[in-house]
């Protein structure tokens, strides 16, 4: 018997998108555990070209960015269903699945305020799957106070100069375009007082170049962008002239968004892990029993199983909350910092349960441990989602 198994309560939530679940559970079992039983045990990254293929592969079969509307290639799925997928995706274990649904290569947010222009060359290759994106926010003075920004756009004539270099960009090396923001120099020699813009930008434009490569713990790179005297016209402005300063208002439309898909992901790993240590704990023996029958053992299980589905109803609620359009930004912070936390947790004990098996190259909870450890720090810190909250609640 495995968890997924199990009635839980959180069953009760997902019950309306059971069929949708089933489906897109059904793709990852026929068409992408094959696949991914072909990579070598040790790579902790697909290929570029698969990833390219298992994206529009599951866009063609309408998983991939199912909440965009039909017009530009989605489903027109409620959030609910989205945040279910990426729970799915987690709680299967296929290394492939994650590529299956849109994440930090995918649409953008940002280019939903677009203008119709943008929408169509840029917009809908990413919701089709057919291209990849990269954000070019952190700068190496600017992290959690994301938009206290140096790389500066100052006006020129009808256009911009974009001066400046990012840091800990992920997809910079299969990316088609790059969204960089900027603090905005409106060209009165006032400096960068006009808020932050948001620039697209194909990869290969002149003067916007890959610097260095930060190898990261899960085997996934990241990049330093380097800007220098890049020229964009106005139509390279997300949203147009109206955009021009803007950017902050449009990225904080989607951060909760963005949260919870984390979040969501964070749960289905958590429950991964839990399956993992359950049947291990029922299968491995010493001192002539079962580990499973021991109580610390037990707790490490038991504890998990309360923390996985506290989580994942706290992240089911808010994305109904999205759909209802009543989401506030601190419900999604708690649910972030809930399901982060709760899956770091969960695989650090799962491994401890396997003891040295899990512990080896090429054994799931390896790689999980490392990969896991990630989601406290993208989509803004734990510690950042505690000052949203704790300001909600008139603190600070
Ligand atoms: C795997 C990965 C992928 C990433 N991908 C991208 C990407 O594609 N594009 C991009 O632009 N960036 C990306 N980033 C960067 C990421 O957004 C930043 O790492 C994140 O915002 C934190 O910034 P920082 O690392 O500079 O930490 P800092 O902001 O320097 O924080 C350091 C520590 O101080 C704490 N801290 C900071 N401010 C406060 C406060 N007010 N109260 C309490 N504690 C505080 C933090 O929580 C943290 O523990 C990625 C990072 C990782 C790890």
């Amino acid at each position: 018997m495995s968890t997924s198994a199990l009635s839980t309560p959180s069953s009760v939530l997902e019950a309306g998108h059971r069929e949708l679940v089933d489906a897109f559970e059904s793709f990852v079992r026929r068409e992408l555990v094959p696949l991914a039983a072909e990579l070598p045990e040790t790579a902790d990254q697909p290929p570029a070209d698969l990833r390219a293929y298992v994206r529009k592969r599951s866009a063609a079969l309408g998983f991939y960015a199912g909440d965009y509307p039909e017009e530009l290639g989605g489903a027109d799925m409620p959030f609910t269903a989205v945040v279910l997928l990426h729970h799915a995706a987690g709680r299967s274990g296929c290394p492939l699945a994650p590529y299956a649904l849109a994440g930090s290569d995918g649409p953008s947010p940002l280019l939903r305020h677009g203008t119709p222009e943008q929408i169509e060359r840029h917009l809908v290759p990413l919701v089709r799957g057919e291209q990849a994106r990269c954000l070019a926010l952190t700068e190496p003075q600017a992290g959690s106070d994301a938009f206290r920004l140096t790389t500066t756009a100052v006006r020129d004539g009808d256009g911009w100069v974009l001066n400046g270099r990012k840091t800990f960009v992920s997809n910079a090396d299969r990316a088609d375009i790059a969204l960089v923001v900027t603090a905005t120099d409106l060209g009165e020699g006032a400096g960068p007082t006009g808020g932050a813009t948001a620039f697209v930008l194909p990869m290969d434009h002149p003067g916007l170049r890959i610097g260095q490569r930060y190898e990261g713990m899960s085997g996934e790179p990241l990049f330093e962008l380097t800007l220098d005297q890049v020229r964009a016209p106005m139509d390279a402005v997300i949203g147009g002239e109206e955009g021009v300063g803007a950017a902050t208002a449009l990225a904080m439309d989607s951060l909760s968004r963005g949260r919870l898909v984390v979040a969501a992901m964070c749960n289905g790993i958590a429950e991964y892990a839990l399956r993992l240590g359950v049947e291990y704990a029922r299968e491995r023996k010493a001192f002539g029993e079962p580990i499973g029958n021991y109580q610390h053992v037990q707790e490490h299980l038991v504890a998990t199983r309360a923390e996985v589905e506290a989580s994942k109803l706290l992240t089911l609620a808010c994305a109904r909350l999205v759909d209802e359009g009543t989401e506030a930004p601190e419900n999604a912070a708690l649910a972030k910092l809930t399901a982060s936390e709760t899956a770091v947790r969960a695989v650090d004990r799962s491994l401890q349960v396997h003891g040295a098996t899990g512990w080896v190259r090429g054994h799931p909870l390896e790689f999980l441990y490392r990969y896991v450890r990630m989601t406290t720090i993208i989509e803004g810190t734990s510690e950042v989602q505690k000052v949203i909250v704790a300001r909600a609640m008139g603190l600070g």
